[in-house]
């Protein structure tokens, strides 16, 4: 489970995150909904321990992410799959990834197949990828260490709807056997089909924090 207290991040005079608070449990997906520029992505690189906290804490499955005795084990992190790896194929991405996991290279056949990525085009320089095969093979890289917890930063974007269709369902099903789900989108059709909890944050900070039904109702 991911807890967040207080986090607050500044940027010189700009403050980006202003003491946001939630938490995501066991068994759920958390969709983090906000605008472009709202604080995502400084929240989530804040909890995957990649960006000092000005002031809060963040913890994972109990302890801050770095203190994970093997965090690539067990979080799985997807953070702006645009920026990855021009130069090597998806196929070397995978193998060093589940090298430096200590997984068996078998893992990377059975993660090609789970997200769709044909060995064709896994020979490709990921350079030549389209967003949505970047993100494919992003979320393929996160789940390689069959992590309890997964993280994912606009994974939706790049996707046409058959992909986002497809990694609901992919989500649905790891939460469904009891994985922990954050899930970020600057589109509400993106996570509240697959969402049990919003938790929206605008301007940094956080304005609403409920479960989906109870959310689309007020609204
Ligand atoms: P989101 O992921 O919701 O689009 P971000 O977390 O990327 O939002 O950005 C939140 C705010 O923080 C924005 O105003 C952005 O410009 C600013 N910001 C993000 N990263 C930096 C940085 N490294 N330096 C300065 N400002 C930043
Ligand atoms: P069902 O549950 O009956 O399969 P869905 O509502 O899940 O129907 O999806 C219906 C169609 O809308 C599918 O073709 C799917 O690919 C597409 N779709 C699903 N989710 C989204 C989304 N967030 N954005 C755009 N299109 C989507």
């Amino acid at each position: 489970m991911i807890h967040v207290e207080n986090l607050t991040k500044r940027y010189g005079g700009h403050t980006a995150v202003q003491d946001v608070s939630f938490r995501c449990e066991p068994g759920t997906v958390t969709g983090f909904l906000g605008p472009n520029g709202a604080g995502k992505s400084t929240t989530m690189r804040m909890i995957a321990g990649l960006t000092p906290p000005t002031a809060g804490s963040a913890t994972v499955l109990g302890v801050p992410y770095r203190q994970l005795p093997n965090p690539g084990r067990e979080i799985g992190v997807l953070l702006d799959a645009g920026a990855q790896h021009a130069g090597r194929s998806g196929l070397e991405v995978l193998r060093l990834t589940a090298d430096v996991l200590g997984v068996p290279r078998a893992r990377v056949d059975e993660l090609l197949s789970l997200v769709d990525l044909d060995r064709t085009k896994a020979r490709r320089r990921v350079g030549d990828y389209s967003l949505g095969m970047r993100q494919r093979l992003g979320l393929a890289q996160a789940l390689i260490g069959d992590p309890r917890v997964l993280m994912l930063d606009e994974p939706a974007n790049g996707l046409d709807p058959e992909g986002i269709h497809w990694m609901r369902g992919l989500l649905r099903d790891f939460a469904d056997r009891g994985g922990t789900v954050l899930l970020s989108s600057h589109l509400l059709r993106e996570v509240e089909a697959v969402a049990d909890r919003l938790v929206v944050i605008a301007g940094g900070r956080i304005v609403a924090d409920a479960d989906k039904a109870e959310l689309l109702q007020a609204t």
